[in-house]
């Protein structure tokens, strides 16, 4: 199998990669940079305009509040076997709003040195769909069992039909309020050539020109079916993925770049100012000795950062985003994704949707009770700017929070178990 992953945001260079069983291309980016450029001159230019303005109000970008984002996948599959599960999906949703929260357990890897620059979360909450544009309840997930064998299109070079049910696919969900990923088989019909995920840039994002991705791109992420998920059983490799793969496209989805800024020889920049320079991407390994480009980030000479998500990295070793990653993708969801977080918070899930775990009184006023059959998860809870306000391991069946402490207002309650993760709204009142 060859697998091309055509990330979407800005480019890189094509890089071959040897799998142990077969050959395959993980980013064609620098020919769509290309195909951009041609068609829309002047890109580039623009890209950093919206940095530059991010850059020069980071501080303020801090108290965004938290934002909920209602998530639609559309699956698709041509035969019974290649269906992926409900359980799969939900497990890539929780590693998704860990990973945008800093909440993965893998953050134990980090290397140290990183500590001064990771820890903040995204304060984005990923939600599969509760309800249908037209109001009819769903879980979130559409699924056709498809003739057709692959979604791959030789002339534009994307798989885009599979968003348009005229042409066999799965029409999206208004692209303003829901996230829409499609998980499908993204080959030319008889080819073997794939894109393990691509994702479109919030559209009018000022590092595109006006009009772009253009009418002929649906605005969402497209991920390979077997690249969907953590140790998805469609995988073709031993060493099957991590769910990482869209975490890096949610990124692109978000606005972030590539780590190297897409240029090599330490000439890149991806516009956030503490990522760690580099001279290319990673080459799917874990280089922990590399150090390719002279940092002076905080006056510290970083090594390369195979743990960031943007990189190439092996999906093992990706464990966080930078802070200035975190920050911008708020931003961005704030700025130029607003109608997500408008129609997704309007939405988050009542105390009354929580299963297992019961939460109240609501309003709490000094005691907040976590009730449960037994332990064995944590809370953590945010207020409305985004910030972390207290996180706790529970042990116990009946546990008790003192709030007295905290000022009044609305706050935000992550419930983790090892195999879930909701948010909850809860008030503290006196
Ligand atoms: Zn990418």
């Amino acid at each position: 199998m060859k697998a091309m992953r055509f990330l979407f945001f800005l480019g890189c260079i094509l890089i071959i990669h040897q799998h142990a069983y077969a050959q395959s291309i993980r980013c064609g980016s620098s020919q769509w940079i290309e195909l951009a450029e041609k068609k829309y001159p002047g890109y580039t230019d623009a890209w950093k305009n919206v940095t530059a303005a991010f850059q020069k109000n980071e501080n303020a970008k801090m108290t965004l509040p938290m934002c909920t984002i209602q998530v639609v996948v559309h699956h698709l599959f041509h035969a019974a076997q290649d269906s992926i599960s409900d359980s799969l999906i939900f497990r890539q949703m929780d590693i998704l709003n860990q990973c945008f929260n800093h909440q993965n357990a893998d953050t134990m890897h980090l290397r140290p040195v990183f500590g001064p620059i990771t820890g903040k979360g995204a304060g984005i909450y990923f939600q599969l769909a509760k309800k249908t544009p037209l109001g009819v309840i769903t879980n979130g997930i559409e699924r056709l069992h498809t003739p057709i064998d692959g979604f791959g299109d030789s002339l534009l070079g994307f798989p885009e039909k599979v968003k348009n049910a005229q042409n066999g696919g799965l029409d999206p969900w208004d692209t303003q309020k829901f996230m829409n990923i499609w998980v499908c088989d993204t080959k030319i019909p008889g080819g073997d050539l794939l894109f393990e995920g691509y994702a479109t840039p919030p559209p009018n994002l000022p590092n595109w020109p006006s009009g772009f991705p253009g009418p002929e791109f649906t605005d969402g992420i497209v991920i390979q079916n077997e690249f969907f998920g953590d140790r998805n059983p469609l995988s073709q490799q031993a060493d099957s993925g991590r769910g990482k793969v869209l975490v890096h496209e949610t990124g692109h989805y978000l606005g972030l770049r590539h780590i190297w800024g897409d240029d090599y020889q330490c000439q890149g920049d991806d516009g956030i100012g503490d990522t760690p320079a580099a001279d290319g991407p990673s080459n799917m390994d874990c280089d922990l000795l590399k150090n390719s480009c002279l940092d002076s980030i905080l006056n510290i000479d970083f090594p390369d950062m195979v743990e960031n998500y943007m990189d190439y990295s092996h999906e093992d070793c990706q464990n966080t985003f930078t802070n200035g990653q975190a920050i911008f993708i708020r931003w961005v969801a704030d700025q130029y994704r607003t109608g997500l977080c408008q129609a997704g918070n309007s939405l988050v899930a009542t105390l009354e949707n929580v299963p297992q775990i019961k939460v109240f009184p609501n309003p709490a006023q000094n005691i907040l009770f976590l009730e449960s059959i037994q332990g064995g998860y944590t809370c953590t809870l945010y207020n409305t700017m985004g910030q972390l306000i207290k996180t706790e391991k529970i042990h116990d069946s009946m546990h008790a929070i003192d709030i007295s402490g905290f000022e009044n207002g609305l706050y935000f309650l992550f419930i983790q178990t090892q195999t879930d993760i909701q948010m909850v709204k809860w008030v503290k009142a006196n």
